[in-house]
Parts: structure tokens; sequence; C-alpha cells
């Protein structure tokens, strides 16, 4: 039954009381773009630009660059795009762009910290972006992932808006969760990458299977912190993403709604049932959820009161 709810399901998604939660995708390329936009996804929430660089033993071009990304905003022209700039090292090592012998890489010069042994990556990357936009409409928003002083947000704000286009930055190192307020002065948006939100404030590794006990987002010590940043954007209008794994769970999804996030962004194939349970929920259960789990003993406390609040829509 409720496999049919979930199938019969169209975008875009309210609670049952009628309150709006953008639901996003996260793609790769124009391939995942094109399925994607077949999906109830009102546009890319994530686009994980990794790929383009993966196979190359030198920074692709501009012009090559451009080509890769063209594709993800047909697929979604119109529509509104969140490119993520390179997020090399740790789990995603990238060529000619990551140290080789770091002993903690996880720790290393991952995310935006590449830019300081590869100097106009992120300008390069900018300008394809803003080349690759060429004849379309989409809305353009860019974010810098890893990022974890103001000073980092400063500079990429400024590079990212000096193309015309929106910039934000993912709120992945528990640093830039602590002082969000000054961080949201900086930027027009900001997406939570619980993946690494989780890894960094529970300093758990996400890739070890050992430790899956730390490194679920209903930890509490995650969900406050996420609680906060919501929060803040609420305070200060402007938009809080969330588009870690975290978002294709529905009842932590429900959840996060209750938070004040005001999108989520999650693989195309979990959008349906996201979206079927937020239409079973009032704002206000979603409100009392997320007011609940943040005083939660653990991690099963916080999901199995939530559950207790929210119902059995998952
Ligand atoms: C995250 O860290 O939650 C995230 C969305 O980015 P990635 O998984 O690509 O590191
Ligand atoms: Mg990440």
């Amino acid at each position: 039954e409720r496999r049919e709810k979930i199938n019969a399901w169209t975008g875009p998604a309210v609670t049952r009381d009628g309150h709006h939660v953008q639901l996003l995708a996260n793609v790769q390329d124009a391939a995942a773009a094109q399925r994607a936009s077949e999906s109830n996804a009102e546009g890319v929430g994530l686009f994980r630009t990794e790929l383009c660089f993966l196979g190359t033993k030198e920074e692709p071009s501009v012009e090559s660059q451009a080509m890769s990304y063209r594709g993800v905003f047909e697929a979604f022209n119109g529509k509104k795009v969140v490119v993520r700039t390179l997020d090399s090292g740790s789990d995603k090592p990238v060529p000619f762009a990551t140290l080789a012998d770091e002993p903690n890489p996880s720790l290393g010069v991952r995310g935006i910290r590449t830019q300081r042994i590869n100097n106009g990556l992120l300008g390069n990357q900018l300008d394809a972006i803003k080349m690759s936009l060429d004849g379309l409409d989409s809305e353009a928003w860019v974010m810098c992932p890893m990022i974890s002083t103001l000073p980092e947000a400063r500079e990429v704000a400024k590079a990212i808006r000096n193309r015309g286009l929106k910039a934000g930055i993912m709120v992945e190192v528990p640093s830039t969760a602590l002082l969000i307020d000054q961080f949201l002065d900086e930027i027009d948006f900001v997406s939570i990458g619980t993946n690494d939100l989780t890894q960094y404030v529970m300093a758990a590794d996400r890739l070890s299977a050992n430790l899956a006990e730390f490194t679920t987002p209903w930890q509490p010590a995650v969900l406050n912190l996420m609680a906060r940043v919501a929060e803040a954007g609420e305070r200060k209008g402007k938009p809080v993403g969330v588009c870690g794994e975290a978002a294709a769970d529905p009842l932590l999804a429900c959840v996060l709604v209750g938070m004040g996030m005001t999108s989520l962004s999650m693989a195309a194939g979990a959008i349906s049932a996201v979206g079927a349970a937020l239409s079973e929920v009032t704002l206000e259960q979603c409100k009392a959820a997320a007011r609940a789990v943040i005083n939660a003993f653990d991690d099963e406390q916080a999901q199995k009161t939530a559950r207790a609040i929210l119902g059995t829509i998952s």
C-alpha cells in the first residue's frame, strides 16, 4: 500500500497542511540529470562535478568543462541547478589535484582547500560554469565544499558573484555550523552536507563499516547542529538546504522540514518516497518532531521519538 502511494505521488512536495518544500535531485553528469528530469525533482540540489575531473591527468580546459556542465543545465533548463565546485581529496581523489602522501586525507587538502595547491582551479571552473549557461535560462546557484572559515566564504562569494551567479557554501565542517550566523552574512544560501558534517562532528570515518552507529545523521549532536543552521537561515531569510544522505530518509526528511530546511536534495529515486511522507504530516508535527529529537539520548531514541510523533511514514 505504501508502494502504491509512493508510485502515485507527483510533486511539488507539500505537507498535509500545504507547506511547500523543494525536493531536488543529486546528479553527477548529464545522463543522471536527464533521468532526474523525468522524476518529480523541482531541480538539482547537488551537481557533483568531480566526474568531469576523475579520468584526466591534467585539469580539463575551461571549454571541455563547460561542455560537461551544459548537459546538466539543459536537462533542467529554466529550473534551479545548484552546482558544487570540485570536491577533490579524501573519498574523491582527483589525480592532478590531490596530494599523494597525506596521513589523514579527510582532514587534509580536500574540497575548497585544493585551491591552495592548484591556484586558478576555482576561477577556471566558475568561468566554465558561466560559459556553459550561454543561451540557457537555468537558475544557476554555485556552492563550494569544505568551507571552514569566514575568509574562505568571503573569497569564494566574491569569485562566484563576479560571474553574476548566486553564491553559497556547503556546511560540512563543525566550525561553519558553529559560526553560521556570520557565514550567512557572507553568502546567499547554504546546503548542509550531512555525510561529511556527521563524519566531522562525530570524529568517525564515513567510509568505516565498523562505525555505522557514529556515522548516522540521527546522532543528537548532528541533529542539534543542523537545527541551529536551519534556525539561523530562517532568522536571516536565506535558504538552507540539506544534500547529504539524510535528506533521502523519509522520516528524517520530515524532521529536517520541521527544523526549517527550505529544500532537500537526494538521489532522484528517493524523491517520491520523501514527497509521499511529507504529504502525510503537518508542519506542526514536523516541528514537534524537530524539537523532540534534539533532546534525545542517542540516535535510536531520536528515531523512535520522531516515529512516535510523525506516525508510520517509513
Ligand atoms: C555530504 O558530505 O553530505 C555531501 C553531500 O557531499 P559528498 O557526499 O559528495 O561529500
Ligand atoms: Mg561532502
